[in-house]
């Protein structure tokens, strides 16, 4: 078994890893880069391996991150089955879609603003090619051992991130190959721990957060209900920019958990995102896949999914009328990183306003905008207009859905013994340390993946 690095080696967007065996060809995710524009450019360039050569492709969830090239991959020539785990098939045509509608936007906008003589702008791929892409996808359960071909065998396992996250259970060639996918933290909320697996002969590690742990759980949601009754007594809105799939639904679950105590009633709550709207349908029909607590608290009033003063905001229109209202509201909108989606029309509003609360509660890229304001900058650039930042802003890093230091390395530490590893999705500073640590606890030296590099196992 042979495994090459394509994407998320050396920096947490873009995953893509190609594996060799029992005379297969096997890609894990394919992945959209993320962030400046110059890296999302990247996205345009060939494969760096025949696409008709491969003979399936394995999601391991339903961020774009991970599966935000595979209509590209179909478009180079790739017709093979397309596995993943059923929550991850039911996201996915929604993830797409909202892919192939931006890119669509995008050179649409581009081609109107071009001048004479300039190259046409295209899509990075349409709906259109999105379809294709759907009749290609077999969903299958957690925990059941799947053949993809003869001698090839796949497990899902629950990796506790969003929704029919997974950690992929590989064996060929009498080998073992583990990818941990993304990890979500354990004890998160909605969503189960994830699973523990003993024995890999490789190890391909996510390391998102290798440099740093996350704030206690119970202190980041105390915060936030915090700032949410100092938005109220100024007056202000709050802007959250979030995710469509994971942190938008733990939003509103802990709006649920708290009505009471964080007098949620009071606020007028906007899902600003047909996009996460159809995502909290999605987890609410797999919610045979939460955990007890929230079972429970999915049962309960009111459901945190459907809120009684929970808007969401199908059109534009709708989207703008956000901006007269002044205080009162809290408004989820995407895209997480904020460099896109409707978040924008509400920062260039509401950022020179100091009753303004913006909380990022996810992982900001470099590059982004998201990650400017976060680094304190005063100024900003949106959508052609420089918009100075009064605005009060909080970073809620314990709402996480990736594991921490701590959570990798004890779930590392759940193998027996320690398998040699690669560390992917992680930028360098936090490959590093988490490399370190392992190496001081088990003596086992990681590798840093590189782009185009290959590992035998
Ligand atoms: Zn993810």
């Amino acid at each position: 078994m042979r495994v090459e690095f394509h994407g998320a080696a050396g920096e947490v967007t873009g995953s893509m890893h190609l594996v060799e065996a029992a005379g297969k060809r096997i890609l894990i995710d394919c992945g959209m880069v993320q962030g400046s524009p110059e890296a999302e450019a990247r996205n345009f360039a060939p494969f760096p391996f025949d696409a008709a050569g491969i003979d399936a492709l394995v999601l391991s969830h339903a961020h774009i991150d991970h599966v935000g090239r595979v209509p590209r991959l179909m478009l180079a020539g790739f017709d093979g089955p397309i596995h993943a785990q059923a929550a991850t098939a039911d996201l996915l045509p929604i993830m797409l879609l909202d892919a192939a509608s931006l890119q669509e936007n995008d050179a649409d906008r581009s081609n109107r603003k071009r001048k004479p003589g300039q190259p046409k702008a295209h899509p990075l791929y349409t709906r259109g090619d999105v379809r294709n892409v759907l009749q290609q996808v077999r969903p299958h359960p957690y925990d059941h051992r799947v053949t993809l071909f003869e001698g090839v065998e796949l497990v899902f396992r629950d990796a506790g991130h969003i929704l029919g996250s997974s950690i992929l259970e590989l064996w060929a060639d009498g080998r073992k190959l583990v990818f941990s996918g993304d990890l979500g933290m354990r004890n998160a909320p909605i969503l189960r721990d994830p699973a523990v697996v003993r024995t890999a002969d490789l190890l391909l590690m996510e390391s998102t957060y290798g440099n740093r742990n996350h704030r206690e759980r119970d202190a980041t949601v105390r915060e936030l209900g915090e700032i949410l009754d100092a938005a109220w007594r100024e007056s202000g809105n709050v802007l959250i920019p979030a995710f469509a799939v994971g942190r938008t639904q733990e939003l509103l679950y802990w709006f649920a958990r708290h009505w009471n105590d964080w007098d949620m009633s009071r606020w007028r709550i906007f899902l600003d995102s047909p996009m996460a709207s159809k995502v909290v349908q999605v987890y609410d029909h797999h919610h045979a896949l939460f955990d007890a607590e929230a079972r429970e608290v999915w049962r309960g009033t009111p459901n945190p999914f459907r809120l009684p003063n929970l808007r969401v905001t199908e059109t534009a229109e709708e989207s703008m009328a956000i901006n007269r209202i002044h205080g009162g509201a809290i408004v989820i909108a995407g895209n997480g990183m904020a460099s896109g989606g409707r978040i924008l029309h509400h920062m260039r509003q509401c950022l020179p306003k100091r009753q303004t609360r913006m909380v990022f509660v996810g992982y900001q890229a470099e590059g982004t905008l998201g990650r400017r304001l976060v680094d304190g900058a005063r100024w900003v650039r949106i959508h052609g207009h420089d918009v100075r930042v009064n605005a009060h802003r909080h970073t809620v890093g314990g709402l996480s859905a990736h594991a921490d230091q701590q959570a990798l390395l004890e779930w590392y530490a759940g193998f027996d013994p320690p398998p040699p590893l690669a560390l992917v999705h992680g930028e360098d500073l936090a490959r590093e340390a988490l490399a370190g640590e392992i190496h001081e606890r088990h003596g086992v030296q990681a590798v840093l993946a590189r782009p185009g590099m290959a590992l035998d196992v």
